[in-house]
């Protein structure tokens, strides 16, 4: 495969763009090389400025989970258009996909429109601390909640994928109040409320986390939280930005059967538009302005364009019964293949897997959290990613993140990349 005009453009971008890209991780930093500039995309393929076709693992990171250009949902957005794209008043539309949101989640009464996963989980942090009276707040290593300062420590994603896990900039007092726990470790979890009595106003968790590559919670490990929270007058903040509408309807409370107090979310919610949302139950969102002393805000929040987008992705996933079981088949049927075919080399691995997101590890111990995560042979991690774009198949650029499987993939699509997953595990 060819990048010259994917390389000409990078080029031209990091003279004007740090980096040459808006957000890290899309700049290959983690596995060398340039990154790939799209020009299209429709169904399960990303077509690039160099005439390349890639079949695609990542969608936009999540949103598009129906596969690219879905079509309902661009003809929502451009009718939407027409009529005017933002108006800083009220619509009927914000109505419609709250009741629906509000409707597929459990255990949520109320719900509010931001524009990003990192707003969603900054709002539900100062809602959490306006409702305790609180200020300490548990996150867990390697959890990703966004890019505001609360969780720049010790985070996921981009931010481990370039090893400042905690950035400069982020304020010491900020610091002192986001306490540090271990994924899959109750016990710690435990020590710290015992450390900070009366102090936690919430854990913030990714009931799955899907940012230091895949890892679902332990049995007991989230029924765990719930009690400590409860003991404790604590709030628990599920994350569900990743998992939210993608492991169930109702995400990851639905999944595990566990009642968060406060949920965020973001990605799917915009069917690829910038949107995150916060909810809860009554009690807790009525401390919001403008009818309680929490403030949050937003000029672009609930827009139109936005809201249409969202809304047609949550009716088509609330309208499809199978979804969900079809989006675990194809992931499982993808594992299997891609088990079959290590396990044909001297490659150790472990892969991990819950509904629709799926991460291959290179190390042979179980991955339950940031420090096994960590332990992966990144060098083959990186011969096997660009193995597999000059196959045409495009994962994650780091092997801290987790691959989305969208329901746009067909069997001959997932027999394909397994087919080139044997030939490039062969050559490491
Ligand atoms: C992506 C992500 C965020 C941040 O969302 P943005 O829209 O990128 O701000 C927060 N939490 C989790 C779990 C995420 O995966």
């Amino acid at each position: 495969m060819l990048y010259e005009r994917s390389s000409r453009l990078f080029a031209e971008a990091e003279k004007v763009i740090p980096g040459g890209v808006n957000s890290p991780v899309r700049a290959f930093r983690a596995v060398g090389g340039t990154p790939i500039f799209v020009k299209e995309a429709k169904g399960a393929y990303l077509y690039d400025e160099d005439g390349n076709r890639l079949i695609d693992y990542i969608n936009s990171w999540g949103p598009m989970i129906l596969g690219h250009a879905y079509e309902p949902v661009v003809n929502a957005v451009i009718e939407r258009a027409k009529k005017g794209t933002s108006f800083g008043m009220p619509t009927a539309l914000e109505t419609e996909i709250a009741e629906l949101a509000v409707s597929m989640v459990p255990n949520i009464d109320k719900i509010r429109f931001v524009n990003s996963g990192t707003e969603a989980c900054m709002s539900a942090i100062r809602l959490a601390r306006g409702f305790t009276g609180r200020d300490k707040i548990i996150k867990f290593a390697g959890c990703y909640h966004g890019h505001s300062d609360s969780f720049l420590i010790q985070a996921g994603s981009g931010a481990v994928t370039f090893g400042t896990p905690n950035s400069p900039g982020v304020t010491k007092g900020t610091a002192q109040d986001t306490l540090l726990a271990q994924y899959n470790d109750l016990q710690n979890v435990t020590d710290l409320f015992n450390a900070n009595k009366g102090e936690i106003a919430a854990i913030i968790i990714e009931p799955v986390a899907g940012n230091m590559g895949c890892i679902p919670p332990v049995d007991g490990f989230l029924e765990g939280l719930r009690q400590l929270c409860d003991a404790h007058g604590t709030l628990l903040i599920f994350d569900e930005v990743m998992t939210g509408f993608r492991l169930a309807k109702g995400g990851a409370q639905e999944l595990f059967n566990i009642k968060a107090d406060i949920v965020a979310f973001g990605k799917v919610i915009g069917g690829g538009l910038p949107v995150g949302a916060f909810a809860a139950r009554n009690e807790i969102m009525n401390y919001l302005a403008p009818i309680g002393p929490v403030y949050q805000a937003g000029t672009l929040s609930g827009n139109p364009l936005a809201m249409a987008a969202g809304l047609e992705m949550l009716k088509t996933l609330n309208s499809d019964a199978d979804i969900y079981t079809r989006l675990d088949a194809k992931t499982a049927y993808l594992e299997t293949g891609i088990r079959q075919k290590l396990d044909e080399t001297d490659l150790v691995y472990t892969i991990n897997r819950t509904g629709s997101m799926i991460s291959v590890h290179f190390d042979a111990s179980p991955v339950t959290d940031f420090k096994s995560a960590a332990k992966g042979d990144n060098e083959t991690f990186k011969k096997f990613f660009h193995g597999l774009l000059a196959e045409g198949i495009y994962i994650a650029p780091s092997a801290y993140e987790t691959w989305f499987i969208t329901d746009a993939l067909t069997y001959d699509d997932l027999d394909e990349t397994i087919a080139a997953i044997g030939r490039v595990s062969k050559t490491l």
